[in-house]
């Protein structure tokens, strides 16, 4: 085992993606089994040392940040232990980077449904923030695809944790041995990471999906996969303004005939960041990106839908290169973004709420009116299909900054006035326990703070991760 005490070596391992700058560590473990994580687990235990798990480091919240303690880093559990074509199920160590195992599984016509859109994260990392991907829309997030998961657990006890083998019964969920109550709220369902899972009946492994390094070391785990996807082709469809947008993305969600894979939008102030890259891009326009399957009928079928709303211009990538351009356009809107916003010396207040179907006409809404109404400059894209956009706001001096906190605040109230979630994707970490606990209450904080005490004792492990970590030493 690797052991990291100089702090030009440590630094790395206090950053992430987010801008979370209060990172410190005494020592970085590499380990490179279980009984080397059981080991470092058991003094730290003994010694009531915090503990933090770090993945890739992809993740957007701080959740790898140690506050101090030590740092367990995952990198050197980075064997795919199996690939099974028949049973479509692999198993992978929780430091598999996924574009290595989408590889992998690509030579044995296999695919990961998750397909997460940062694909330098770990699979430990994925599993912990139930990361979303670019098919989420037709897929949903890590969570179904996770079939079995390894934990190491503060006590250094390994459990295994399998799907369909044990639910939520008489308010209580059962993990080896362990009784654990299941929270009074429910978690919406929309696309959520935002806290502990709870639902009646809910298999007990969804509970360690999401969890944010706060119960255990994931060592490894067993994921299901599908055969290769068939052939796509994406289409992009300019639009004057946002009028009939919602009706399309009703219609395209009611066509499975369409075999839609990723719905995505984008408004006109996001277009305007994508502009020096694409210079064809309308004037003032709206647009929606889709990826679908591909073939004759369904290319026409879409250039007829494109008509009947009003299309100004419609970009198609069928053959490899126009393919991969299209993927270039999605992408480069959120990197044109963080370099805006690096380059202005500022930092992006990022909404990231998702609701039901019911209710996203009106959150729609509700974002344009603070467009038109806040002097302010603000972008709106993402993922439609899933009714969860980035409603971004650039602030350029304090005022602004304070005005952006306070649109924020109305954004989450309105969010959750309407049954959806503070955080779709990426997770609360040490970032979001405010908007948390103005989802879940003050008593559903201490719940998920009662279920970490049952996995982890002495509370050392991914402390401030998901809730403040005072609330567990009350
Ligand atoms: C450009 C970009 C795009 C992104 N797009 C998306 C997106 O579309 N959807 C999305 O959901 N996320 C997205 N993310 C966020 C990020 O990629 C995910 O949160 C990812 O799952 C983090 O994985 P990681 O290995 O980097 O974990 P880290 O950042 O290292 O850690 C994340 C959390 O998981 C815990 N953890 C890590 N490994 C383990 C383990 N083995 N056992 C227990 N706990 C563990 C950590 O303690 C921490 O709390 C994006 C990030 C970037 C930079």
């Amino acid at each position: 085992m690797i052991i990291k005490e100089n702090p030009d070596e440590i630094i790395s391992y206090l950053e992430d993606s987010s801008n979370f700058r209060n990172g410190k560590a005494d020592k970085v473990f590499i380990p490179e089994s279980e009984e080397e994580i059981v080991e470092i687990l058991n003094y730290s235990s003994r010694k009531r040392i915090p503990v933090t798990v770090s993945g890739a480091g992809t993740g957007t919240v701080a959740g790898r940040i140690p506050e101090g303690g030590f740092v367990i880093s995952m990198e050197k559990f980075d064997k795919i232990k199996a690939i099974e074509p028949e049973r479509k199920k692999a198993i992978l160590q929780a430091g598999v980077i996924i574009n290595r195992f989408l590889s992998e599984i690509e030579k044995f016509n296999l695919f990961y449904p998750p397909f997460p859109t940062e694909r330098n994260a770990f699979i430990g990392g994925n599993i912990s923030t139930n990361a979303s991907g670019e098919y989420s829309f037709k897929f949903g997030p890590t969570r179904k695809y996770i079939k079995k998961i390894r934990m190491v657990l503060t006590s250094g006890k390994i459990v295994e944790i399998e799907r369909g083998k044990s639910f939520e019964k008489d308010g209580k969920i059962f993990i080896d041995g362990m009784e654990i109550p299941l929270p009074s709220y429910r978690t919406p369902p929309v696309k959520c990471t935002a806290g502990y899972y709870s639902k009646e009946g809910m298999d007990s492994i969804d509970l360690i999906i999401g969890s944010e390094g706060t119960l255990g070391v994931i060592t490894e785990a067993e994921v299901n996969l599908i055969d290769a996807l068939p052939q796509r082709f994406i289409i992009v469809i300019f639009f004057p303004d946002d009028k009939k947008i919602l009706n399309l993305v009703r219609m395209i969600k009611k066509r499975k005939d369409l075999n839609v894979f990723s719905l995505e939008y984008f408004d006109n102030n996001s277009l305007e960041f994508l502009k020096k890259d694409f210079p064809g891009i309308p004037q003032n326009s709206f647009a929606l990106y889709i990826e679908a399957e591909s073939g004759i009928d369904k290319m026409e079928e879409w250039g007829k839908i494109a008509e009947e709303f009003g299309a100004i211009d419609v970009w198609v990538g069928e053959d490899e290169k126009n393919y991969q351009r299209l993927i270039d356009f999605r992408h480069r809107l959120p990197e044109n973004i963080n370099s805006y916003f690096k380059s202005i010396k500022s930092v992006k207040v990022s909404v990231d709420v998702a609701v039901p179907e019911e209710g996203f006409q009106v959150l729609y809404n509700f974002y344009r009116e603070i467009m038109e109404k806040e002097n302010l400059h603000m972008v709106l894209f993402g993922h439609i299909g899933e009714n969860h956009l980035h409603f971004n706001m650039f602030p350029e001096d304090e005022n602004e900054r304070l005005k952006a906190y306070r649109i924020y605040e109305e954004c989450i109230k309105k969010g959750l006035s309407l049954g959806g979630t503070v955080s779709a994707e990426h997770g609360i970490g040490k970032l979001k326990h405010r908007w948390l606990k103005m989802m879940y209450g003050e008593k559903g904080i201490r719940e998920m703070a009662e279920i970490k005490k049952i996995f982890d004792p002495f509370c050392i492990i991914g402390l401030n991760n998901i809730f403040p970590k005072d609330i567990l030493f009350i």
